[in-house]
């Protein structure tokens, strides 16, 4: 089944294949390590990890390219603040960034580029640049791009910039003017900040010109897709088609994709306004991992998503509804043979799944077959009628929609311990709910020690102190569930 991608290019949707026919070879601008990812940072994370995890679902191989912007303003006036070299700066915030995209299911991209450890890349495109006649040095030792070089200019973002300036020039990395400006390729060095020692003299990348070198040097110089947030069309990936396109000639990326921003109560996310969330604020409230991963993808990435907590617990209710059916499905005894009417619900489940994903990856639309198909189980289980092949139909459906959407299996409990524990660290942990601090505060060991008293009281039929443990360990938030192969316990 081809897979269908809005195209910001192109204006319409368009198929995605590898130019190539080999491999689709993919970049997304990864973070600017300058503080923790916020919820709005993951949406657009995640959205990538959906398609990236399609593709491989659909049999596409992919390279998939991630920067990491470890130089930039922002990160070298926090530095200074804080009184550290950068190089000692970012580290915590990378570790940081990994351990939430692995708390969230994300899967690593093929190759994670450092902005840092390809100066010489920039350096050298800066140079071909000025060859070109697209860049000129200004008196203090800096580089920009010569915006009147390059007439395409504004054919991503659509914007009409006839009425540019000539030769006005900015140099901060980020600007939302609607008239367009020379911009910093290269920035000269100012007393006490990083700075590298080059060629074309000593100083440090501008922000776009990153992602430019980045790209080519691991995907060549015209690839499949570049993807990114709705806030880097302009001007960052008209820049890096500038800077890219000069030197080339050719299509940086035939394929982009933008996906639109995350609110919060119908607001854009601030600090100021009190609605601004990390991964970890939303894990130390008490929501799983995987219920945040849920409600930040099931909007389609093309619709602005407001997320509420309204919206968290839904998700939660709706992992909670898959995994109790996956283990109902899972451990049941159903009679041999199978039911027609299952068999085929199953078929039209994955089919309008996977279609609804493979038209411009509607997330919305490809979750609604699999409740649909969860609900007819349910009721055929009930009714006696749910047969052994069907076991294999209906779990195969799940186990494709788990491949994309990844919350059945249950990782919960690591990323949730993490972050309490680093709350700890960071002297937090009056933002941890009071419910989740009580569960943390037993370890495994104490639990499998309470357990093992418990097997034991039942042993000398002691059931008041049996009972007893089973209350406590309910109270703080385990739960013990007695099977025939023994107890087994989890947290909530
Ligand atoms: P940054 O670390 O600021 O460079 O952003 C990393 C990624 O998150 C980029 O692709 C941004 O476009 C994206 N992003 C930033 N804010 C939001 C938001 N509120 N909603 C969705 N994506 C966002
Ligand atoms: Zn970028």
């Amino acid at each position: 089944m081809p897979v269908r991608l809005f195209n910001t290019l192109s204006g319409q949707v368009d198929e995605l294949t590898p130019i190539d026919g080999k491999e689709l070879r993919m970049y997304a601008c990864g973070p600017t390590v300058y503080d923790y990812g916020h919820i709005g940072n993951f949406r657009t994370f995640l959205v990538i990890d959906v398609l990236r995890r399609f593709l491989k679902l659909s049999g596409m191989p992919i390279r998939h390219v991630m920067n990491i912007t470890d130089v930039d303003d922002k990160i070298i006036r926090n530095a200074a603040a804080a009184g550290i070299p950068i190089g000692e700066y970012t580290p915590k915030y990378v570790d940081a960034f990994f351990e939430d995209l692995d708390a969230l299911g994300v899967q690593r991209p093929e190759i994670i580029a450092r902005a840092t450890e390809n100066i010489d890349r920039m350096v050298d495109l800066i140079e071909k640049l000025s060859a070109a006649g697209a860049a000129y040095k200004t008196d203090d030792g800096s580089w920009y791009f010569r915006l009147r070089s390059f007439p395409e200019y504004g054919k991503l973002s659509k914007k009409d910039l006839s009425g540019m300036e000539d030769g006005a020039r900015v140099d901060v990395d980020e600007y939302e003017k609607d008239s367009a400006r020379d911009f910093a390729l290269w920035k000269a060095a100012k007393p006490g900040e990083t700075s590298w020692e080059t060629s074309i003299g000593r100083g440090r990348p501008g922000w776009h010109i990153e992602c430019s070198a980045m790209s080519m040097e691991y995907l060549g110089d015209s690839f499949d897709l570049h993807a990114g947030g709705e806030d880097l069309m302009f001007p960052h990936h008209e820049n890096e088609i500038a800077q890219s396109e000069s030197v080339t000639h050719k299509p940086l990326a035939h394929h982009w994709m933008h996906v639109r921003f995350l609110l919060v109560d119908g607001r854009k996310m601030s600090k100021s306004e009190g609605n601004f969330y990390t991964l970890r604020d939303l894990l130390l409230k008490g929501y799983k991992a995987s219920a945040i991963r849920l409600a930040l993808i099931s909007v389609p990435y093309r619709h602005q998503l407001n997320f509420t907590f309204d919206g968290l617990i839904e998700a939660t209710a709706a992992i909670d509804r898959l995994r109790t059916f996956n283990s109902r499905l899972v451990k049941s005894v159903f009679p041999a043979g199978e039911n027609p009417e299952i068999q085929a619900a199953a078929k039209k489940a994955h089919e309008d799944y996977l279609s609804a994903l493979a038209n411009d990856l509607n997330t919305a639309e490809a979750r609604a077959p699999i409740f649909d198909l969860i609900r007819l189980s349910n009721t055929v289980m009930d009714q006696g009628k749910f047969c052994q092949s069907d076991r294999e139909a209906v779990g195969a459906v799940l186990s494709s929609f788990d491949a994309v959407f990844a919350v059945i299996e249950d990782h919960d409990a690591g990323p949730t311990r993490l972050a309490v524990q680093w709350a700890e660290k960071e002297g937090r942990l009056a933002d941890v709910s009071p419910e989740l601090l009580a569960q943390q505060s037993l370890t495994d060991g104490a639990i499998n020690a309470l357990v093992a008293e418990r097997d034991q009281a039942k042993k000398r039929r002691d059931f008041a102190r049996a009972d007893q443990i089973r209350k406590e360990l309910t109270e703080k938030g385990i739960l013990i569930e007695d099977s025939k192969d023994g107890v087994r316990w989890k947290r909530k």
